[in-house]
């Protein structure tokens, strides 16, 4: 079997070993005569895969019993509404970091039901690197301050989330279970699970129980609150089912490989094989600041727009993907989240060198 290499910011790649142990259990789920797919989210079966999902990710992120984790769905997106819905009131001071598209979406949609401030914003300076957050602007009746803990088309990260006087709240789509972070100091953290959790359709989301309210406005849908999810288990209506069962199969990996330092330690080593290249030509030319650069997601230019269309064929043609830039950005982006191996950066690094040589 031929697999490319993908370096795809998400959906992106999961582990061969996992896809071959959900393969195999696919059409017979452990002898039950019945697929993951097809088997009520209220089975005994199903019950302990839920739990033991739970269960793994509250070990791996280190979680105290303060905190509670949530199944949901509609992607990291809806989180951007359901944060505001539910952990502020109408017209609450609610605090931005505006340092990518993705937060500067978050953002938008906080602006809807809160007065949201952006506290910081990197824009005008296209995103290139994160603000520091200074804590004497910060007014403590906010209710939280909000940050896009990894910016994925950018590539920019937090290397430390930030000491705050008010609640945290964090989007760790595109860097959960890469980097290090210490979860319990957050009130809350959500990711969509298509960059380092498995298969679109599943949005975690890790809360303090103490910022899950069950006064919030009579006016929040019902799907759109916490305490629901809370208080049913993630089971108020059907959750997805087989992206919970695979995001399990990924935990279980990580713990399999070391859990997160060790996997985050490994990820550091394949962006430096990246950045050392970007550091040392004067052909490539990083597009992050070097204090924010993402361990996740890589970008880079070339010389002209045409080197770069060459660039990403004739990386195709070597077996590695989806290195195109966001549309957003432009240029090139290597997204090398958990699943993408050692190997396969030093592949690409190598393939850089070479095509440097060929076309300065
Ligand atoms: C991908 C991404 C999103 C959007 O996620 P969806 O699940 O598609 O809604 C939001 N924030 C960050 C940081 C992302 O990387």
């Amino acid at each position: 079997m031929e697999r490319v290499l993908n370096f795809a910011a998400g959906p992106a790649a999961i582990p061969l070993e996992v896809l071959e142990s959900i393969e195999k259990n696919v059409c017979n789920y452990n002898g039950e005569g019945l697929s993951v797919m097809e088997m009520s989210h209220r089975s005994k079966t199903y019950e302990k895969i839920i739990n033991e999902t739970r269960d793994n990710l509250k070990k791996i992120l280190n979680l105290n019993d303060d905190m509670d984790i949530l199944f949901l769905q509609g992607g990291a997106s809806s989180q951007f509404a359901m944060v505001p819905l539910n952990l502020a009131n109408v017209g609450d001071l609610t605090y931005y970091a505006v340092t990518g598209n993705f937060a500067n979406k978050a953002w938008e949609e906080a602006k809807k039901w809160t007065n949201a401030i952006d506290i910081t914003n990197s824009k005008a300076d296209k995103y290139k690197y994160i603000p520091e957050i200074d804590n004497s602007n910060i007014d403590k009746s906010a209710k939280y301050l909000h940050i896009t803990a990894n910016n994925t088309i950018f590539g920019t990260m937090y290397d430390k989330l930030p000491e705050l006087n008010i609640p945290l709240v964090a989007d760790v789509s595109s860097n959960i279970l890469g980097k290090d972070y210490d979860y319990n100091k957050l009130a809350l953290a959500y990711a969509g699970a298509q960059k380092n959790l498995g298969p679109a359709g599943l949005t975690v989301v890790v809360i303090n129980k103490k910022y899950i309210r069950e006064d919030v406005a009579n006016t929040v849908p019902t799907m759109f609150r916490y305490d629901i999810h809370s208080k049913n288990g993630s089971m108020y209506n059907t959750p997805p089912t087989f992206a919970i069962y695979v995001a399990g199969e990924m935990f279980k990996w990580v713990i399999k490989e070391g859990g997160v330092k060790a996997i985050e330690k490994r990820n550091i080593e394949k962006a430096n094989m990246l950045y050392d290249i970007l550091d040392n030509s004067s052909f490539y030319k990083p597009f992050a600041e070097k204090n924010s650069r993402s361990i996740m997601n890589v970008t880079f230019n070339l010389p002209t727009e045409e080197l770069e269309a060459k660039f990403i064929a004739e990386a195709k043609e070597n077996g590695m993907i989806n290195l195109k830039g966001h549309r957003v950005l432009g240029g090139i982006r290597a997204s090398i989240y958990n699943a993408m191996t050692v190997e396969g950066v030093k592949k690409l690094a190598e393939f850089m060198i070479t095509f440097e040589k060929e076309n300065k």
